[in-house]
């Protein structure tokens, strides 16, 4: 070929590549790498796949070479040999324990709340203390994939300002429970702190103000009544534990003479948007409740393990299409971190132990709980837990080029059975990227480990076994 010939072909291509891009949407970002996998309602995963990304939104998902030439973008980002997921979704936790993580372990559950987790609690929690420990806690999350977390706990709106400042999405709501709490003497000053909250966040683009009775069992019927309304007043979801262990069943049973889901669904607790955690002892009746009032389900399998409050029917609330998610629970002695890929993990293997079956619960069906089934056991389904157009951009890279990686024959077992939180290189959240290969840049990771450290000097020495019996009454 003639030099002068080549390079007019050269200049040619020039000209239509220029033209390609002059003609293609404008995006702000262009994300690509070995598999999107979306969890739509096909369950596509697209090989050598893209995404464009405009503002806080997914534009659209597709082959790389369909999205390089419908549009061209400020920003390309290649994550190369990973998958890019939805972000993964916690559907249950109190973020700022995170400073107590490991205090307590292999304990009850009413043993560890009543003489370790209530008393250090009364001992140590101000709003500093949520601050560092919420700080602590969504580093973590955001640095193993999660992107939105459900939260209750105390000084909520320090939760939700330390949320927003690390850009994750959060559904929070202030524990509301029938003794006196770090930052409410009673449930009434809780409640109207409560609707203060959810005038502040009403419309928030990361934070979902919600109302969060602790239980059945710690708080007054008038309380959980009370907690309906105002949720309801201002359509925003109503956060409770349900039927976590055997006792608090039995306790119900026999003062009610009913199981706490029945006695919630009588007082009318449960018509509204509802979250309930764990349903370790729900039986079919009360399945049935939840299914008539559209409640999600929290499954948290490495607290029930760890507290050995039982296993959740998840396979049952799955065939009844009741909408579960998965959540961490508290690192405080019922976990002890708030890593969502152990939970997929453990949610399977869980289900399988304990029905004899392998097929009980797959791959498949516990990735789609810590996505698309949490985002829908937290009615935000439209919102997040699936790559598609229209939709928050909350998106995950996880790396493939590690020895737990290959060979790769299927992308959910991969994802559930052998990949890990540390494997997470990239995470954005509502278009905006906060981890960028495993470094958060939106938090001072250094400084919050040394001051969790310090918190753990100043907690552990006046919390001894010995010292907290010789409290509890
Ligand atoms: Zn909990």
């Amino acid at each position: 070929m003639l030099p002068t010939f080549r390079k007019l072909l050269l200049v040619a291509a020039a000209i239509m590549l220029a033209a390609c891009g002059s003609h293609g949407t404008a995006v702000d970002t262009i994300w690509t790498a070995r598999y999107v996998v979306t969890m739509d309602p096909q369950r596509t995963v697209i090989e050598d796949g893209a995404l464009a990304i405009s503002g806080d939104h997914i534009v659209e998902a597709g082959p790389r070479a369909t999205i390089d030439a419908k549009y061209t973008a400020a920003q390309r980002l290649d994550a190369g040999d990973a998958i890019i997921t939805p972000g993964l979704i916690n559907t249950h936790t109190h973020a700022a324990m995170s400073l107590f993580r490991g205090i307590a372990d292999d304990l009850k559950l009413q043993e560890w709340l009543d003489k370790y987790i209530f008393p250090a609690e009364a001992k140590n929690v101000d709003r500093e203390f949520v601050r560092w420990g919420t700080r602590l806690a969504v580093l973590e999350m955001a640095l193993s994939g999660t992107t939105t977390y459900t939260d209750m706990y105390y000084f909520e709106d320090t939760v939700a300002e330390e949320t927003k400042r690390a850009g994750l999405r959060g559904v929070l709501g202030e524990t509301i429970i029938g003794m006196p709490s770090p930052d409410y003497k009673t449930p009434q000053a809780a409640l109207a702190g409560t609707e203060a909250f959810l005038r502040t966040y009403g419309n928030d683009p990361l934070i979902v103000p919600a109302v969060a009775p602790h239980s059945i069992y710690t708080n007054s019927d008038e309380t959980l009544v009370a907690c309906r309304r105002l949720a309801n007043q201002y359509q925003k979801p109503l956060l409770i534990h349900l039927s976590e262990t055997k006792k608090e069943n039995d306790d119900a049973l026999s003062a009610r003479k009913k199981t706490p889901t029945a006695a919630l669904d009588s007082l009318g607790v449960l018509n509204g948007w509802t979250v309930a955690a764990h349903g370790v002892w729900l039986d079919d009746a009360d399945l049935a409740i939840l299914k008539a009032r559209g409640t999600g389900l929290a499954h948290c399998p490495s607290s029930n393990m760890m507290l050995a409050s039982g296993v959740a029917p998840v396979v049952k609330m799955l065939m009844l299409d009741i909408p579960v998610g998965l959540g961490t629970d508290g690192v405080a002695g019922s976990n002890n971190d708030h890593n969502m890929m152990e939970e997929m993990d453990l949610a399977a293997k869980l289900q399988k132990v304990s029905t004899g079956d392998p097929q009980a619960l797959t791959a498949k069906e516990a990735f789609a709980m810590a996505t698309i089934g949490g985002a829908k056991a937290l009615r935000l389904d439209k919102l997040i837990g699936s790559i598609e157009p229209g939709k928050r951009a909350d998106l995950i890279a996880i790396r493939l080029d590690q020895p737990n990686a290959v060979p790769l024959y299927n992308v959910y077992s991969q994802l559930v059975y052998a990949l890990k939180g540390a494997d997470v290189s990239d995470v954005m959240v509502n278009g905006k990227l906060i981890v960028r290969e495993r470094k958060m840049l939106t938090l001072n990771q250094p400084e919050i480990l040394a001051r969790a450290e310090e918190y753990r000097k100043s907690i552990a020495a006046p919390l001894t076994r010995k010292t907290l019996a010789s409290k509890t009454p």
